[in-house]
């Protein structure tokens, strides 16, 4: 039985119903949060992340270990919760969960490694003096979430910024406040009930977003569209509230001409149609080197077309989106592309059959835009230098993947391309590391969420220096040290520099 940390209710009883998106039932009825209820939130959840602070390393990884077994033991329940609110199948909602656990597990076992006290080098102008790096906590993290992976996305920020000391604050999307509440929930229930009030949910829409960025956060952590980022960043700028913001992808595959293509078709297919083409990172461009082309597009077509919507994946989880898909596809196809499977008749809502699209204008919305859909583009290109060139024209560089004949060939490619993964040999690789850093840069925004780098991202840096011993020696910031003396180092430390 799950028990919400009662959190608080939209004080004018304003609430908003969820629908499942494979066939408009209700699945549930939830608050808007207004500001003074976001507030109060943030303000309670302060609180518990005084007590939390108190807790140390070991506290707190025993606290989030233990929540992590309580989720692992729960992944039916919260699986089928995803499954519900995005349409997806429950296979994938438990993979889902499962790279979440594993995530949670890395940054609970790793915070005090990354984060903990640890002597540096003081080099030679601070002679005498002991260094010391410290990181302390930001406070309390305000987390806006989307709808397409609800677990696993807005974890990759709440379980890093847990695990760094902080209270959270989350938005879910306004499609999964279910699953939201259910992770809160699930928290309070695993963890001492001094920490309950650690981690809360607010529930609403973009208004509540809005109103948890301007409620005295310390940091925000934005997962969503570069859109709604900008906004973000808006009110953050107004009160130097840093943010990072993970935005969308469009994400290429290069193909070379020695590469395993039977692989790379699998991993494409895969890349591009799984959850329905809604991911962040998922599969949206291929460019294919010309004398391989044909045979690659024969493989992905094969392949594509197996696939059952509401089988293999399911439906367009918000449904305005396949108006976007409509206007990529046909847009496309006026400017010359041709299509070996599918087309617009693939649009059937709340489904989209899978379409594969050939020969795409380089500035067609569908290879500029995300188009979030189950369809992918294969451009034919002379060679890898040219894919390398097409792959980083994108506004966005948020993944990559590199098909070549040789792991070094396909490391050479991947070092010259400016998203922030990339996989050599299959897609999206990268994210179920957690020691690696998670991010782009461009319209996929800036920051990173993952690894060292996400456990970093939220917290301070405090720099300490502890001097060795009280007088003697020579120290450049004292009027104590004659004049002489201070020459003498300055001019020892100008040939060091000008030597070395
Ligand atoms: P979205 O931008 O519509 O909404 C994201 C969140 O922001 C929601 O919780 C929404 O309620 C909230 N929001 C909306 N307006 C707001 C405002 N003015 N102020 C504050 N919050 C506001 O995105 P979405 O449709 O939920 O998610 C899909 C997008 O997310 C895609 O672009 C996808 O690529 C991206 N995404 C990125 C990653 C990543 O890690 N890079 C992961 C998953 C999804």
């Amino acid at each position: 039985m799950s028990s919400l940390p009662s959190l608080p209710r939209a004080t004018d009883g304003t609430t908003f119903d969820v629908r499942s998106p494979v066939d408009g039932a209700v699945l549930g009825t939830h608050p808007v949060h207004g500001p003074a209820e976001v507030r109060e939130a943030v303000r309670r959840c302060r609180a518990a992340a005084r007590r939390w602070a108190a807790a140390g390393w070991d506290g707190r990884r025993a606290a989030l270990l233990a929540w992590k077994r309580s989720l692992a033991r729960r992944m039916d329940e919260v699986a089928e919760a995803v499954a519900a609110e995005t349409g997806k199948p429950v296979h994938d909602a438990r993979a889902e969960v499962l790279l979440a656990l594993v995530h949670l597990d890395w940054a609970a076992r790793n915070a005090r490694r990354v984060l903990g006290r640890r002597r540096v080098p003081s080099g030679p102008a601070a002679f005498g003096r002991r260094a010391l790096l410290a990181y302390r906590p930001v406070g309390v993290v305000g987390v806006i979430g989307p709808w397409n992976y609800p677990v696993h996305t807005p974890m990759g920020s709440i379980g890093y910024a847990l695990a760094a000391g902080n209270g959270v604050v989350f938005k879910p999307s306004e499609l999964t406040p279910g699953v939201g509440e259910l992770l809160a929930s699930s928290f309070a229930d695993a963890v001492p009930a001094e920490f309950a009030d650690l981690f809360l949910v607010v529930t609403g829409f973009g208004g509540t977003g809005s109103a948890l960025a301007e409620s005295g956060v310390d940091k925000v952590a934005f997962t969503g569209s570069p859109g709604t980022a900008r906004k973000v960043a808006e009110v953050c700028a107004r009160t130097l509230t840093p943010l990072l913001a993970e935005c969308g992808g469009k994400d290429a595959v290069l193909v070379g001409a020695d590469a395993d293509l039977e692989a790379a078709a699998n991993a494409i297919v895969w890349g591009a149609m799984a959850n329905a083409g809604q991911t962040c990172a998922g599969v949206e461009r291929v460019y294919a080197v010309a004398s391989v082309h044909g045979d690659l597009v024969e493989r992905i077509v094969r392949k594509a077309r197996e696939l059952t919507p509401g089988r293999h994946y399911g439906p367009m989880t918000l449904p305005s989106q396949l108006a976007v898909v409509e206007r990529h596809l046909k847009e496309a196809l006026a400017g010359g592309a041709h299509a070996p499977l599918g087309g617009p008749e693939s649009l059937r809502a709340p489904y989209v059959h899978p379409v594969v699209l050939v020969g795409v204008a380089e500035d067609a919305a569908a290879m500029r835009e995300e188009t979030f859909g189950p369809v992918v583009a294969v451009n034919a290109v002379r060679d890898l230098a040219e894919a390398v060139e097409r792959a980083n024209a994108s506004p966005y560089a948020l993944g990559a993947a590199v098909f070549t004949g040789t792991r070094e060939e396909g490391l050479a490619v991947a070092e010259r391309l400016t998203a922030g993964g990339v996989s050599v040999g299959s897609v999206l690789g990268y994210a179920a590391v957690p020691s690696l850093p998670f991010g782009g840069t461009g319209e996929s925004g800036y920051g990173r969420v993952h690894g060292a780098e996400g456990l970093r991202a939220f917290a301070s840096a405090r720099s300490i220096t502890v001097r060795r011993r009280a007088g003697g020696g020579t120290d450049l910031m004292s009027f104590a040290t004659s004049r002489e003396a201070a020459e003498r180092m300055v001019e020892l430390g100008r040939k060091l520099h000008a030597w070395r």
